[in-house]
């Protein structure tokens, strides 16, 4: 498999007018990238993104327990991407779409004839003090390393010092407190804190149930109706007047949109660049953009690796389309349900007529989400590898 590399001469503003520019190499831009190659062979793609690695954030929480490791985590673009696909290792810092030209940290500036913005989301604190300084987050590898070594010193600890605390209950809050409290074997207490009424309000009543169960059975202290006022790098200041003494916060009560600076201003709804039932932004039909960083008043799709994935794969069938002078269709979300994990060996699922939790339901949620991972010759080759290790 070949990369084909960079050359700037090559992508100047007048060669580069006749590409398909994707910006963000997540869930939405690899999925858009790897189907218009696969639908409009020929066409030539431009994908920017500033990691190394492609990074599948559901199985995040393996790669913390060290279930899977980091190459089935997160591959490399190097290993994803081949043939038509040239991938700029950089950050797009201006779009401008009067004139259809976008500008990359190095200075260099790109044309399109179709732009897909696919940037995704970052954590939000929602200008909590304290929050950004003090707090660990769960987005990212640096993140889990971060962690990882958290943990190591909790390890080393005497069981009457202090705990962690995650603040939001949330599938991710929920699913990592129950990963956390295995890994830590009773080496440091857990409180989980959340602002609204219940633990997991978008998710099913059974998974919801199951996760409860699977949250008392390990002793994770579970306070709802609870806002974070202030945080410390020792203490958090809680709504009912408590100050809780913590050795480690981990935040993951709520993200908002990482949108480049665009002229003139996109149109927003909640903060979301506002897009058309085909995934293209109200007023510039030659501009996508999908994935947590957009929403439409037509649906209602929730931020999810599910959603960016299929509206990756609907968006390179609809730039495949336009090439054919072709009108794309409106992008309807298939439901498939929610998998969570609950720990070591424990998850729940429901969805496509399964209402399923336990160490089966564990098994076939990694088995579904190794599958899903792009590329098939990688996603095959981490099946294998995860079936020869049991
Ligand atoms: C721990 C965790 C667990 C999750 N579990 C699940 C789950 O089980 N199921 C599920 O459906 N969803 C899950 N999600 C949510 C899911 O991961 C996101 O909804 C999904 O990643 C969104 O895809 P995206 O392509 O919009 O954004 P991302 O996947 O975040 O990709 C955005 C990309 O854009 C790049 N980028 C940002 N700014 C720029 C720029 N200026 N220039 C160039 N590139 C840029 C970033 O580097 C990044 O690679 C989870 C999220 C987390 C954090």
């Amino acid at each position: 498999m070949v990369l084909q590399t960079v050359r700037f001469p090559m992508l100047s503003p007048s060669s580069s007018a006749d590409a398909a520019v994707i910006v963000g190499g997540g869930f939405a831009g690899l999925f858009t990238a790897l189907a218009l190659q696969n639908q409009c062979p020929g066409c030539p793609i431009v994908l920017i993104e500033p990691r190394d690695r492609f990074l599948f954030q559901p199985l995040l929480y393996e790669l913390l327990s060290d279930e899977l490791q980091c190459w089935e985590v997160a591959p490399r673009y190097a290993e994803l991407l081949s043939g038509t696909i040239c991938w700029i290792q950089d950050r797009v810092t201006r779009i401008d779409r009067s004139t259809k030209t976008l500008t990359l940290a190095s200075g260099e500036q790109l044309s399109w004839s179709q732009l897909v913005l696919a940037t995704g989301s970052q954590s939000n604190d929602f200008g909590i003090p304290g929050v950004k300084e003090h707090s660990f987050g769960f987005r990212n590898l640096n993140d889990v390393s971060r962690l990882r070594q958290r943990m190591d010193a909790l390890r080393q600890q005497r069981p009457s010092d202090a705990g962690l605390i995650i603040v939001g209950a949330g599938p991710t809050g929920v699913e990592l407190a129950c990963k956390l409290a295995d890994l830590l074997e009773g080496a440091a207490s857990l409180q989980l804190i959340e602002r609204g009424e219940e633990i997991l309000p978008g998710s099913s009543a059974f998974n919801r149930e199951r996760a409860q169960a699977a949250l008392e059975k390990r002793a994770v202290v579970v306070q709802c109706n609870t806002r974070v006022l202030n945080v410390t790098d020792t203490t958090a200041t809680l709504s009912n007047n408590q100050k809780v003494i913590h050795g480690g916060l981990i935040w993951t009560a709520g993200s908002k949109p990482t949108i480049p600076t665009m002229t003139p201003e996109p149109s927003l709804i909640n903060g979301r660049i506002s897009v058309a039932e085909d995934l293209r932004m109200d007023c510039d039909a030659s501009i996508f953009a999908l994935g947590d960083v957009s929403t439409s008043e037509h649906a209602s799709w929730p931020a999810s690796a599910q959603v960016a994935m299929q509206q990756g794969e609907a968006t390179g069938a609809a730039i495949a389309a336009l090439r054919r002078n072709q009108s794309p269709t409106p992008f309807q979300f298939q439901d498939r349900g929610e998998m969570l994990s609950l720990g070591l060996g424990d998850a729940t699922l429901t969805g496509m007529g399964i209402t399923l939790a336990g160490p089966l339901a564990f098994q076939l949620r990694r088995a579904t989400y190794l599958t899903r991972l792009p590329g098939r010759s990688l996603g095959l080759r981490s099946a294998g590898a995860w079936l020869l290790s049991r």
